[in-house]
């Protein structure tokens, strides 16, 4: 058996080198299914298969960049290389972009983010004289959204009363006329939305059985990830392309799928039995990432839901430690406890801060986190937020080459066409939005040729205009020699973006100045790579498809070691050593609008699941009893996800209210004092209950100890710690956090002595006293 083998077990084996027919990995998290995926094509490729027939889709592109990265250690880097991998909008929109002429589609179409498409909606509404309290642009998009996603075309829609209804029904009698709309201006703008991606391939491989049949003769082998995530959109490409040979694979957990709301649907993994013949159904039990606290308290809460399919999952993992659950009194308090948890953490077991994740259920919960981890000078990165390509400053550069070549794109266009300032007003912008809508011509073909329309533009605004476009065609010209980095600064420099920025002389200029820098950079970068990858080659198109495409996750810039914080969603197929799950609270998680129905709720207990597997050694759960939610304060209770846990799982730790006061953040309240050497009590019982009606932050009284002598900063860290050579077995000594305990056993010497300690709440630990706050009682 071939050496990369024997890593799998016999249950992972199996499916493995189970090399032909249709095939489904059900299996609960962290038991490999990943891991199979990656082997499995090794496999195949050890086989004789070539590379240029597999077709592996997973959730991420940075999924995929590390899926190959594995296979190319295993079977070698140049044979890797051919793989087709990425996530599905990825893989197809290489595939439109080879078959776009067959759609009416310029090869080089542009393709709209989320923040194109939502301006484009916004200014149809616009457009319309629309309420926009009504037909709120987000709403909208999304409702498209779902509509692409089930593959009704607006042809489709108009023929269904039902959904017309729906949307009347909805206040909204308009939605179909703006979905026209929207259809036809990206249409005419050469530009496709991220649903688009899906939608096209579709039609593509309906409309044209003889495309159908060149991919299908070209993925001989398909492997899908995450399958229980998967759209209807999605699911038909797959069953189109996996027709003729049938050798499919795809694994999934039920028990994780986390995307109904965005049209994924649980049945895809349901029904896959009965859409192959013969198909082989696998199960993985064992999990491999977590301690059998965590995977015994996973199975717990999955447990509760009536919608599954029996699996079982357990590990030969450690014990470890239970899980903590943690109450404070207000967000701020639950972002303290994260960041001197991590804190304590990283010098006690000297782990990196990339071992820490902190999960939650909203964006908008990163900020007492992150202010909390900022005052401990513990780095970190937001994922999920404002992709680097979306900030307004790169989407600015890149609005100028998307232009160069696709002049079409009307959302590019009405970016810069007047940034920086030219003097071409809005009033302009609008007549030549109605003028291209007319001649049915994009936008800047009707400047191209301003002079032969009928549009009532000044002579002097003419010129203007003009002259716009005459930069655009020099770069296009540019373009035809230059390598994108050259392009780009080229661009940059003599559209006056530069001059633009450089002149704000704000902190945020400059900021935005580095980050163009940084994206020159990456082109640089792109240029030298390109040349290694062989699906690519290397044009400014290809380019900015990429950019297009790369969620946050995936520009990591791998440079820094930092905590991550993401909200669960994001966060699927990964995995830490310690986690947070942060804001358990009813109404935030569960979600308020997710409580309506059962299978709502459902899917939010496998969030809840998602989140709590991403643990490998430790998972925290915490809440805070008041929080401050769209800029009120507001009482809250503990989600019914901590009780829904066996108890015997958890730790319940101390009340944040005996421990808020955290000497080493706050002691400059002092000066330098000695941290164990402060007591504190609160000033009043300090714990919020529901119904109070208490909104004053709660102060607390210090009260210093009376021999309480200055001492140097550098003390807390060094060797000649209190305890050196009196603290001895027997005592009893009192802990910040873990409150009184008997000192049971002391190893070591130096700096590393080490006290086991018999906590009268919480266990048995042990702590290194360099370290640990202790006070002999
Ligand atoms: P999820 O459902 O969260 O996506 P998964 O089923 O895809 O999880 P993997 O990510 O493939 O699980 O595996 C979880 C962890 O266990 C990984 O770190 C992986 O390397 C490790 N692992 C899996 N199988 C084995 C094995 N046979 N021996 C050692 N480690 C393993
Ligand atoms: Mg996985």
């Amino acid at each position: 058996m071939e050496k990369y083998l024997s890593q799998l077990n016999e249950a992972q084996l199996e499916p493995t080198i189970q090399k032909d027919g249709p095939m489904i990995i059900i299996a609960g998290a962290g038991s490999g299914k990943t891991r199979v995926l990656t082997y499995r094509i090794a496999y195949l490729m050890s086989e004789g298969i070539d590379p240029f027939n597999i077709l592996s889709l997973t959730f991420t592109n940075k999924a995929a960049r590390e899926m190959k990265d594995r296979i190319a250690t295993i079977v070698g880097t140049s044979e890797a290389k051919n793989l087709w991998m990425g996530t599905f909008h990825s893989v197809f929109a290489k595939i439109l972009r080879i078959e776009a002429d067959k759609l009416g589609y310029p090869t080089n179409f542009t393709i709209y983010d989320t923040q194109d498409s939502d301006r484009l909606i916004a200014s149809i509404i616009k457009e319309m004289n629309l309420d926009k309290d009504i037909y709120k642009y987000k709403q909208v998009r999304s409702r498209i959204s779902s509509y692409k996603n089930s593959l009704i075309t607006v042809r489709a829609y108009f023929q269904n009363p039902e959904l017309i209804e729906a949307d009347t029904m909805a206040r909204r009698p308009r939605l179909g006329d703006i979905y026209k709309e929207y259809v036809e201006r990206c249409f005419k703008a050469g530009a496709m939305d991220f649903d688009d991606l899906l939608l096209k391939t579709n039609e593509l491989l309906t409309r044209f059985p003889e495309v159908l049949m060149k991919y299908q003769n070209r993925f001989k082998y398909i492997l899908v990830d995450e399958y229980q995530d998967t759209n209807h959109s999605q699911y038909l490409i797959v069953r189109a392309l996996s027709d003729k040979f049938q050798n499919i694979c795809v694994v999934g957990d039920d028990a994780q799928s986390i995307y109904a709301f965005r049209g994924a649907n649980i049945n895809n993994i349901l029904n896959f039995q009965k859409d192959y013949d013969d198909v082989k159904v696998f199960r993985l039990e064992q999990n491999y990432r977590s301690t059998k606290n965590i995977v015994n308290a996973a199975n717990s809460i999955i447990d509760k839901n009536q919608t599954k399919l029996d699996k079982v999952v357990w590990t030969a993992n450690d014990e470890g430690g239970k899980i903590i659950v943690n109450r404070s009194l207000t967000d701020g308090d639950e972002g303290r406890f994260v960041a001197s948890t991590i804190w304590e953490n990283k010098i006690q077991h000297h782990v990196p801060n990339s071992d820490f994740a902190v999960l939650y259920r909203t964006n908008a919960q990163s900020r007492a986190i992150e202010d909390a981890l900022r005052k401990r000078d513990i780095p970190y990165r937001i994922y999920g937020g404002l992709s680097f390509y979306q900030r307004k400053e790169i989407k600015d550069v890149l609005s100028y080459l998307r232009l160069v070549i696709n002049p079409a794109d009307e959302e590019a266009l009405k970016r810069v066409i007047n940034f920086p300032a030219r003097g071409i007003g809005d009033t302009t912008i609008d007549r030549l939005v109605v003028a291209a809508n007319g001649y049915k011509r994009s936008i800047f073909e009707v400047m191209k040729n301003i002079d032969k329309t009928d549009v009532n533009i000044n002579s002097g605004t003419k010129a203007k205009l003009q002259d716009f476009v005459t930069m655009i065609e020099s770069y296009q010209v540019l373009n035809q020699t230059a390598d994108v980095f050259e392009l780009a600064e080229h661009v940059t420099r003599t559209s006056g973006l530069i001059r633009e920025y450089k002149k704000d002389g704000t902190p945020e200029g400059v900021t935005k100045m580095e980050n163009i820098e940084e994206l020159l950079n990456g082109m640089k970068d792109f240029v030298e790579g390109q040349k290694e990858i062989a699906d690519t080659t290397g044009s400014l198109a290809e380019f900015l498809e990429d950019v297009a495409l790369a969620t946050d996750l995936d520009a990591d810039k791998g440079d820094t070691d930092h905590v991550a914080l993401m909200t669960i969603h994001l966060a699927k197929g990964l995995e830490f050593p310690y986690v947070f799950i942060v804001g358990l609270e009813e109404d935030l998680f569960p979600s308020a609008m997710s409580m309506g129905t059962r299978s709502e709720l459902e899917e939010e207990r496998r969030l809840f699941y998602v989140a709590l597997t991403r643990a490998e050694k430790q998972a925290y759960l915490t809440y805070a009893l008041s929080r401050y939610r769209w800029g009120k304060l507001v009482d809250s209770e503990p989600s019914r996800f901590i009780e829904e846990i066996d108890e015997q799982y958890l730790e319940i730790t101390t009340p944040i209210e005996e421990r808020r006061f955290n000497p080493m953040l706050d002691a400059d309240i002092f000066g330098d004092v000695e941290p164990n050497k402060i007591r504190f009590k609160p000033a009043k019982q300090a714990v919020l209950k529901k119904g109070t009606t208490e909104k004053e932050p709660v102060k607390f009284q210090i009260t210093p100890p009376k021999n309480l002598k200055p001492v140097s900063a550098s003390s807390s860290t060094d060797n000649t710690n209190l305890f050196d050579g009196n603290l001895a077995v027997g005592n009893m000594v009192k802990h910040m956090r873990f409150g009184m305990g008997e000192v049971i056993k002391i190893e070591g010497a130096g700096g590393d002595v080490k006290a086991e300690i018999k906590f009268q709440h919480g266990g048995t630990k042990k702590l290194l006293l360099k370290f640990a706050k202790l006070e002999v009682i």
